[in-house]
């Protein structure tokens, strides 16, 4: 008998279980195949891995701009897989270690709720005073597209070649960031975008100033795979409004979003089901089923490890009967491209035609930014009439650091007034938000 049993140990999972126990719970987690879930192995960390190998490598060609001679310059995919694997491996030792020092009994098994209280794992049966859902998503593949030799983002990590080319299906943040490393690594990469832009949720300068950057990468968009003629190698048709173009590629890579993983027995028990096919939750992260809760991606909203972790420690923290609630004003988002994109606040679209105040820096006018050879992006700051900041975007180094700042400032709703009472240190990136605030009422001391 536990006082908690979470199903799944990514970070929605394993972080509500260290909380859980840390506010003096029992707490048993099980987890069907490797702790840490998608997020350590599949998803962000090996994406981030590939990304700092393939920044380096772009890096050293770029070295001559620094004074710098470096000759020769080649990778070996074989030691930067092992490296993701050496850095994945450590990093679910780490959670392996944490949960059993703070006391969670591990159970590496599939787990299935019984009914509100009672977990089946292989042949025992569990009870648990609370049942915390986190089993996460996978990726959304449309039946004709699944067919032998595409991949997900699961078939990409460990590859022993690389294909000489590449379609990528989906120009949102996964198929953009596929898409720079594999672009990186000499692959002919083609994205196909159903919307009118890539990265379609961020600000529209956003997508413009990527597909300048990426003007290696193929990008059609308001297109749509249509149909798959034949495979290895693929021949493949894509609609578009000027009608259809036929492609031939090596591989086909599909990255059109994720569909939570709904444990099958809660559906029958007639939980609770939104619009994105996730489990219903209220602000404690509690199902329309008493005594389970549910958080991450199985909730089908976000579908972001931080905001998966956020929800953990509130469910965690409302079973151990504080009172905290979810709150999304202050979800940023991060996409780790050459330069990073990152924006927190309302929806980008909400801005259009509305009376907001806007302040815009570019990044070839900062100091920090030359030094660095860096000439791309722009930061933008967007406050409403009173002044308090309300959206934040980045496209810059460093942007997916920065917008914590963002992310404070509209969580406090700061003024800008009040964002601009520190005194930013020289030379540096944050000088970015600095100048872009400053340029809202249009006193920016170094915007051309
Ligand atoms: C390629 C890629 C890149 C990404 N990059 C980022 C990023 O940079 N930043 C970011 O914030 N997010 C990123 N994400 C998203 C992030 O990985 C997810 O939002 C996050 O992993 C969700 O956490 P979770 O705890 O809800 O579920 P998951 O991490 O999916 O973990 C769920 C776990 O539950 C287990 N499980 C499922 N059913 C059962 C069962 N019945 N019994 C036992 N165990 C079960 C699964 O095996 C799994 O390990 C990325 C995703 C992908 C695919």
């Amino acid at each position: 008998m536990y006082d908690v049993f979470i199903i799944g140990a990514g970070p929605g999972g394993y972080g509500a279980a260290i909380r859980a126990a840390k506010n003096g719970l029992s707490v048993a987690i099980a987890e069907a195949k490797a702790l840490g879930g998608i997020c350590t192995n599949k998803g962000c960390i090996p994406t981030k891995t590939y990304i700092e190998s393939i920044n380096l490598l772009k890096q050293i060609k770029n070295s001559k701009r620094f004074g710098i001679n470096a000759e020769g310059v080649s990778f070996d995919l074989n030691s930067i897989n092992k490296r993701k694997n050496r850095i994945v491996s450590r990093l679910v030792k780490g959670i392996d270690y944490l949960l059993k020092e703070n006391n969670v009994k591990i159970y590496p098994s599939k787990a299935t709720i019984i009914a509100p209280g009672r977990v089946r794992v292989g042949q025992d049966i569990i009870k648990a005073g609370t049942i915390i859902v986190a089993t996460g998503s996978r990726p959304k593949i449309p039946t004709f597209m699944n067919v032998p030799g595409i991949w997900t983002s699961d078939d990409v990590f460990d590859l022993k070649d690389l294909p000489s080319s590449l379609l990528i299906v989906g120009g949102g943040v996964i198929g953009i960031e596929m898409a720079d490393i594999f672009a990186t690594l000499g692959v002919h990469v083609t994205i196909v975008e159903a919307m009118d832009r890539i990265l379609p949720l961020e600000d529209i300068e956003v997508s413009k100033e990527i597909e300048k950057i990426y003007r290696d990468i193929d990008i059609i968009t308001s297109a749509r795979l249509s149909s798959i003629a034949s495979t290895n190698p693929f021949n493949v048709v894509i609609t578009t409004p000027k009608g259809d173009i036929q492609l031939k590629c090596q591989n086909v890579l599909v990255c059109i979003g994720r569909q939570p993983n709904l444990p099958k027995e809660l559906i029958d028990m007639g939980i609770r089901i939104n619009n994105a096919y996730g489990i219903t939750v209220n602000k404690y992260m509690e199902t329309s089923i008493q005594g389970i809760y549910a958080v991450g991606d199985v909730t089908g909203e976000y579908m972001l490890a931080y905001v998966a972790a956020k929800q953990g420690l509130v469910a965690a923290q409302n079973i151990a009967g504080e009172d905290v609630c979810m709150d999304y004003r202050s979800i940023p988002s991060v996409i780790f491209t050459q330069p990073e994109i990152a924006s927190v606040g309302i929806p980008a679209d909400e801005l259009i035609g509305k009376d907001y105040k806007i302040g815009i820096f570019p990044v070839s006018a900062l100091g920090k930014a030359r030094t660095i050879e860096a000439n791309s992006g722009f930061a933008k700051v967007v406050a409403n009439q009173t002044g308090k900041i309300k959206r934040v975007t980045i496209m810059a180094p460093h942007a997916t650091e920065l917008i914590s700042w963002g992310g404070l400032a509209i969580d406090q709703g700061l003024t800008i007034d009040e964002f601009l009472r520190p005194v930013y240190p020289h030379p540096t990136m944050a000088e970015i938000l600095k100048e872009a605030s400053e340029d809202i009422f249009g006193f920016s001391t170094h915007k051309p």
